[in-house]
């Protein structure tokens, strides 16, 4: 038996040590990314959001269901993005006049314009998309013109100087059609294709709320590349800096048969 996401959720929850000690060594890593990333490489912000995160308010923990890690990341995900500011966009772009826009585009397009607001270069954007940077650049200039169609002052940079207020938008128009996170787990876990699915294709073709979470969790994919767990040694600063003490035996060695 291993320990789950959801077994550290629930530790979390009741603020065992356990929990929060498997937390910081398996996710500090990864928040780290996202944090760098969404803001800056700066020690102090990290040390904000993961303040943030251990606050009883936040929502991290909340669930009470067994949830796939994936799923569990996604909401680490928008967990860490909240806790960053972003700078306002000097000329604002809102979701419905990006889906009027971007409507002549296919779906795996819409994912490359939708990346740039989530500021990933086409370097970055290819691997995530298995498409050639060169395509990504080509589709976002599409892109960027088809904008310019439907507004009044443009910019090259109008989609990404809008990706943090575009992102909540999208996160926060969901509806009942949308796809599960379950669907997207088979998807990309290719337990389940695209062609012959018609119909969830139409969807999430018509549907920004699904194109950003797509994107969101082959973003996650990309952020969990490489990452290794945070050594004892290491996690004892982030241990002091939310005031948790160390437990006494780490929960998963413990249920992983450790003697
Ligand atoms: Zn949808």
């Amino acid at each position: 038996m291993i320990y789950t996401c959801y077994e550290m959720a629930r530790d979390c929850r009741t603020d065992r040590p356990e929990g929060w000690s498997y937390f910081l060594s398996n996710y500090v890593p990864v928040v780290r990314k996202i944090v760098a990333h969404y803001g800056s490489p700066d020690a102090a912000l990290l040390n904000r959001v993961l303040v943030g995160i251990r606050k009883p308010e936040s929502s991290l923990f909340q669930t009470l269901e067994p949830v796939p890690e994936r799923w569990f990341l996604a909401e680490l995900r928008q967990n860490v993005l909240a806790e960053l500011d972003s700078p306002a966009p000097e000329i604002d772009l809102d979701l419905e006049t990006v889906a009027a826009a971007l409507e002549p585009l296919t779906m795996v397009e819409k994912q490359a314009a939708w990346t740039e607001g989530m500021r990933y270069q086409p370097q970055e954007t290819g691997p995530m998309l298995r498409m050639a940077p060169q395509t990504v650049q080509k589709i976002r200039d599409r892109a960027a013109e088809l904008i310019r169609g439907k507004v009044d002052t443009w910019r090259r940079t109008l989609l990404a100087d809008n990706g943090a207020p575009l992102g909540r938008a999208a996160a926060a128009a969901g509806g009942k059609e949308c796809l599960s996170q379950k669907t997207f787990l088979d998807i990309l876990d290719g337990r389940m294709t695209w062609r012959g699915r018609e119909e969830l294709e139409r969807h999430v073709n018509g549907c920004w709320h699904c194109i950003d979470h797509f994107c969101r969790m082959l973003e996650i994919v990309e952020l969990l590349r490489g990452v290794q767990p945070l050594t004892e040694q290491e996690v004892e600063p982030y241990r002091t800096l939310l005031g948790i003490q160390p437990p006494k035996r780490p929960a998963w060695k413990r249920l992983l048969g450790a003697s």
